[in-house]
């Protein structure tokens, strides 16, 4: 045999598609020809196949060597094509059977000495196989558990080329990988921790019954990243198809932790405002990785001292967060990765960030108002809620009293609203409130006339704009849903309209 063709699966963001590889031997001067658009890692990989062959106490063939990796229009990045590689070059030289590596699905890097490292995007490789209609795939043992995760494949976990070579001799069948079961999630910060900031606490309720962007200004120790880091686990856990599209974004960004390989609550993903712009949105080299952004899908992107955030990159969010995909474009092909995140900013009123808050603040009104400026603009033309925390006092602290409901109480009241509003939506094709346009919510689901005077005469006072009016009218729906009212009435208006940063442009 001197021809041989096995399977690996190359990455297009979290889409997996089939790759054919295919080794031909022939005679001539002995090297190895790569054909179909492989990227610089891939042909790096070919000497380190050769090296795993080699000490893995097998030959490489002394031949003239042709791989060909198809589709050939499909860019192929990454390391992941190792084994497959060696497998085939291994077929085509005889030393394993041919048709034991025909239908068989090859993923993982290979170490020079033969051992079996895992890789990125496993689980959307594996998805890709099953759709295909491959019975069996072979994994590095350190992706089995998420490969795992697919129905209806036979996941084979390796740690060295020599026990698959065994194996595709039938000498020692690779143990079959059952998924075990997830371990429990340990419950995330609580919403109980936080005392004495009723408005905050009210502004993420909010915010997570009715999926609005959230904006929280107030001096540092007022809670705000408390606050934030609370949201994700009042917001409904992931269902089966969410969980799957979530951890993909996961596997191909490196960030799955091996035991645990299922992410089933939204995600909490704080970037640092020095962080690049690859790191917030996506890009590296190779197999692109998603960043924050998408990593935050279904989950809260949460970004503090935002008005330290490079405008460039704030104004880069505006679209994704509206389309709920990013497209990161190089030379070797895009990708695109899901983003649909809620986003939290936190800003400190100003530069000198003074925990006392005002009265001790050394900046000058027009410090303040450039920094506050930093923000204004498209991106924040998105948030439907923008809050101004207080400073919390020792006093307020301690006369708390009682103690504040805990996640699990809050959670609950989120859920019954976003059920109502998704009943609502329903026939929209919209979830909920945060995603309905500023023209349908005027015509078709505008409150009473007598709810919306308050809010009409702000307009006409210039006071609100059209697009902070809708505003005002969407998360008066949320707080409708949360109250178990049918429609919003004055009271929703101007609990809504009160949920606006009065420092910001309306
Ligand atoms: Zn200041």
């Amino acid at each position: 045999m001197t021809l041989a063709r096995t399977w690996s699966v190359g990455l297009a963001g979290v889409h997996g598609a089939m790759v054919d590889v295919e080794v031909d031997l022939s005679a001539g001067v002995p090297g190895v020809v790569l054909v179909g658009l492989p990227d610089a890692v891939v042909r790096q990989s070919v000497d380190r196949v050769r090296a795993a062959v080699v000490n893995a106490g097998g030959r490489w063939p002394l031949r003239r060597i042709t791989i060909g990796l198809s589709p050939a229009s499909m860019p192929k990045q990454g390391s992941g094509f190792d084994l497959a590689l060696a497998a085939a070059v291994l077929a085509a030289d005889g030393a394993v059977p041919a048709e034991s590596v025909g239908r068989l699905v090859l993923l993982g890097e290979l170490g020079l000495d033969g051992s079996l490292r895992a890789v990125r995007g496993v689980l959307p490789a594996v998805l890709a196989a099953a759709r295909a209609g491959h019975p069996t795939v072979v994994v590095p043992a350190g992706n089995a558990e998420e490969a795992a995760l697919v129905e209806g494949v036979e996941v084979l976990a390796a740690g060295r080329l020599a026990e698959v070579v065994a194996h595709l001799r039938g000498r020692a069948p690779l143990p079959r990988h059952t998924r075990r079961p997830l371990p429990p999630t340990p419950p995330g910060p609580d919403l109980g921790d936080v005392v004495g900031q009723s408005i905050g606490r009210r502004a993420v309720e909010v915010a997570a019954a009715g999926g609005h962007h959230l904006f929280l200004s107030g001096p540092p120790g007022a809670g705000k990243t408390m606050l934030a880091e609370r949201l994700p686990g009042l917001l409904p856990p992931l269902d089966e198809r969410e969980a799957l599209e979530v951890t993909a974004i996961h596997s191909v960004a490196g960030t799955l932790p091996p035991d645990a390989p299922l992410v089933t609550r939204p995600t909490f993903e704080a970037p640092h405002h020095s962080a690049t712009m690859a790191a917030l949105v996506g890009g590296g080299s190779g197999l692109i990785r998603p960043g924050a952004l998408c990593r935050a899908h279904r989950g809260v992107l949460f970004l503090d001292e935002a008005p330290e955030f490079p405008r460039a990159v704030l104004d880069t969010l505006r679209q994704p967060l509206e389309r709920g995909s990013v497209t990161i474009s190089r030379a070797s092909g895009a990708a695109t990765f899901p983003c649909r995140a809620q986003l939290v900013l936190a800003a400190n009123p100003c530069p000198c960030a003074s925990a006392a808050g005002d009265a001790a603040c050394t900046c000058s009104p027009l410090e303040r108002r450039r920094y506050q400026a930093r923000l204004s603009g498209p991106l924040l033309d998105r948030i439907d809620l923008r809050v101004d925390l207080p400073a919390v006092t020792r006093a307020a602290w301690l006369e708390a009293g009682t103690a504040p409901e805990p996640t699990a109480v809050v959670a609950d009241r989120v859920a019954q609203a976003r059920g109502a509003a998704a009943a609502r939506l329903s026939g929209a094709g919209l979830h909920v409130n945060s995603q309905v346009p500023g023209r349908l919510l005027r015509e078709r689901w505008s409150p009473p006339r007598s709810a919306l005077r308050l809010v009409e005469r702000a307009l006409e006072r210039g006071a609100l704009s059209v697009r902070g009016y809708d505003r005002v009218l969407r998360v008066a729906w949320t707080l409708a849903d949360l109250a178990g009212r049918t429609v919003p009435g004055a009271d929703d208006v101007a609990e809504a309209l009160g949920l606006r940063l009065q420092r910001a442009a309306a």
